[in-house]
């Protein structure tokens, strides 16, 4: 029984390689720095990999770390840098020589690279989004890579993805890819520790990113870049939800992304679910920056979740933070669970005036009425769908 499983599941993925014409692939900085700064001769090593995948007619997109962590190693500052200013200050030293040294590896392929800094604002705001993709399409359509980078530089605490395993999720949606492959210094996703633990298990197919899965990986802390193993299940996650399968493999392994695309089980594969979210509804979960929460009560909570409901202001019990019309909220229920994520109709000031009154009444307090609802169904999202993928869709893009 359980070898036949395997047999699908291993046909399964085969399936899945053989349709991808255009992936996205993350290295970490763990993968291409060393004790001396950049790693030339696994950036090299790479490059020609990558340039075999590109022969075989599959575009990629390249998400690269490493800004800091080559930085760091000119600037001779005795220490690691502290404050956001001095790893802003790292990552503008390190980031074109992380630039230099990969266009230096594709020259030798005759291969161009192009240049793309991007932040969390770059993302939110869906007219540069939109703008953005069509760079990227451009760029793939000349035949070049794009190398994207977060803007280290110019990021606050507030418009920061905070690591690369995040953006390289929104870049695979960003620009259509059918893989995000995650290159990292360990195997894969393992159920425990395979530093501490000589019996630790690679976990070679996740089905569906739930609780266990993240407990597997709350176990690996440390060492693998900015987000650890978390923020790589996370983002895995957030691809399989738009349908598009992921994988996690040990980027220092000689031959792995060749090996990735001949179809060898390596890593942790992460089979896409069927029904994905929408790019818009994707987009609201994950790109946007939450900027404030409503707690909702019994009632709202059982509508939103069960009968695909929009929330009114009657269910809406208490207003948290400060947030302006079309900013994203989080809804959370009385016993403090996040339920949903959504774009408000109203800004914060004004919903503390209309929470728990009826929508005939919204024009009589406020002089005005933007919406009958505080949030519209089409720009809410179930946090708990995220884990079940069953909204529907009015939007193409
Ligand atoms: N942008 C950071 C850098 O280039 C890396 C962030 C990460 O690894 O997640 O150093």
């Amino acid at each position: 029984m359980e070898a036949q499983r395997e047999e699908t599941v291993a046909d399964f993925r085969t399936a899945l390689l053989s349709r991808v014409k255009r992936t996205v692939i993350k290295v970490g900085s763990g993968v291409l720095t060393g004790p001396r700064g950049l790693n030339l001769s696994v950036i090299k090593h790479l490059a020609s990999c990558i340039n075999d995948i590109k022969q075989k007619g599959i575009e990629v997109v390249l998400v690269s770390s490493g800004a800091i962590a080559s930085g760091f190693k000119k600037v001779a500052l005795g220490r690691k840098p502290k404050t956001i200013s001095e790893k802003q200050a790292v990552a503008a030293i390190g980031q074109p020589a992380l630039i230099m040294a990969w266009e230096k590896a594709f020259e030798r392929h005759g291969q161009k690279v192009a240049q793309i800094l991007i932040t969390r604002d770059d993302l939110t705001n869906r007219r540069r989004y939109l703008n953005a993709r069509n760079t990227l399409r451009t760029l793939l359509s000349w035949d070049i890579i794009p190398i994207i980078n977060e803007n280290d530089t110019v990021v606050v605490e507030e418009i920061k993805l905070g690591d690369n395993d995040n953006l390289s999720a929104m870049v695979t949606n960003l620009v259509d890819a059918h893989l995000l492959v995650n290159l990292t210094d360990i195997d894969g996703l393992f159920d425990s520790d395979p530093r501490d633990n000589p019996d630790a298990r690679l976990i070679p197919v996740v089905e569906k990113v739930d609780s266990k899965i993240k407990n597997f990986a709350s176990t690996i802390p440390g060492f693998l870049g900015t987000g650890g193993m978390s923020s790589k299940i996370a983002a895995a996650q957030k691809v399989a939800l738009a349908g598009i399968p992921g994988i996690i493999a040990n980027g220092l392994r000689p031959g792995v992304l060749r090996d990735i695309f001949e179809g060898r089980a390596i890593g942790t594969f992460f089979l896409p679910r069927d029904a994905s979210l929408c790019k818009r509804k994707h987009w609201i979960a994950f790109a946007k920056a939450p900027k404030g929460e409503l707690v909702v009560d019994k009632g709202a909570e059982k509508a939103i979740l069960f009968n695909g409901k929009s929330l009114l202001p009657s269910g809406i019990m208490e207003v948290r933070g400060k947030f302006g019309v079309g900013d994203s909220v989080v809804i959370s229920n009385e016993r403090g669970e996040n339920i949903a994520v959504g774009l408000v109709n109203y800004q914060a000031v004004d919903l503390k005036r209309i929470k728990g009154i009826r929508t005939s009444k919204i024009s009589s307090v406020l002089g005005f009425k933007h919406a009958d609802e505080v949030i519209h169904r089409d720009n809410l999202v179930l946090t708990s769908e995220t884990e079940e993928g069953v909204e529907e869709c009015h939007f193409k893009s």
